[in-house]
């Protein structure tokens, strides 16, 4: 299940512009649909590859901006504690706690923290201790101020090719997640027919024709693949079916080591190769 707990403040790093996302604190990846080149249709979490544009132009990775943390307030209590500043234990009202539970049980799972307090309870008993302030909580802050900070600014698959465009400007890995979703993009205007032709296989193949800009584009992500130390070759395999060239793809294919991960996945992009199709398939 996707869940999230409250928001993180993040900033841009060119303009410190502060923006808010929520708090990711599980994700589910299950979509609808999974096509080969990443696609996913009906997700449950799109984070559009964590690509967010800012207000001063720029465009920016939410792992890449500056993280200030989660949007709470602390809630802070008065507590007794002893010269060094540490809370000072009530150990009568300790011993009144364990009632309705053992109390051998607080000690062994807590037995460094619990001497130090009766250490601390010893020591101070008689003597005059001061009052100091520590931090209890940390509340998520009201929404009033939080609807006042803006959302991190999504970016439509469509601007991808101004990252491309201005690659100098960005981070390898900013224009790499770009690039990726670049690909999806072009790759769009084929989903409707090839689903066409799954739900009736007497339809002809759909056309898969690239342009220049979509070659250039895939042999970039496929070449920065190839130089990843830790090769996917799944992913190498289905980039090279996709510029046609289905030798190389099913020698990539055929180093994928089997795993039960979406395994007819693997044997339908094999045959997609097989039969010379380069469109992107529903895996
Ligand atoms: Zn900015």
């Amino acid at each position: 299940m996707t869940r999230t707990s409250g928001y993180r403040q993040i900033a841009c790093r060119t303009c410190l512009t502060r923006y808010k996302v929520l708090n990711y604190i599980s994700i589910n990846l299950t979509a609808t649909e999974r096509w080969s080149d990443g696609r996913r249709v009906g997700s449950l979490f799109d984070n559009g590859y964590g690509i967010r544009a800012c207000n001063c132009k720029k465009y920016y990775r939410l792992s890449e901006a500056i993280d200030m943390g989660l949007l709470t307030a602390p809630e802070i209590q008065e507590i007794e504690a002893d010269e060094q500043g540490s809370e000072v234990y009530n150990i009568p009202a300790f011993l009144l706690r364990q009632a309705d539970h053992s109390i051998l049980d607080s000690i062994k799972s807590d037995s460094k923290s619990f001497f130090n307090k009766i250490k601390s309870f010893i020591f101070t008993k008689n003597k005059e201790v001061k009052r100091t302030k520590k931090v209890i909580v940390q509340k998520p802050l009201g929404d009033e101020i939080i609807e006042k900070i803006p959302d991190a600014i999504v970016v439509r698959d469509s601007e991808m090719y101004e990252i491309i465009r201005n690659k100098e400007e960005y981070s390898v890995a900013l224009v790499l997640a770009a690039r990726e979703r670049y690909r999806m993009h072009q790759n769009d205007k084929y989903r409707e027919p090839f689903r066409n032709f799954c739900n009736d296989r007497s339809l002809p193949i759909p056309e898969y024709e690239i342009s220049m800009e979509h070659h250039e584009n895939t042999q970039a992500i496929l070449d920065a693949y190839l130089e990843s130390e830790k090769k996917d070759w799944r992913d190498i395999g289905d980039l090279y079916r996709e510029l046609g060239e289905f030798e190389k793809a099913l020698e990539s294919l055929n180093l994928v080591i089997e795993s039960h991960d979406n395994q007819s996945g693997l044997e339908r992009t094999i045959r997609a190769c097989e039969m010379r199709i380069s469109n992107p398939l529903l895996i």
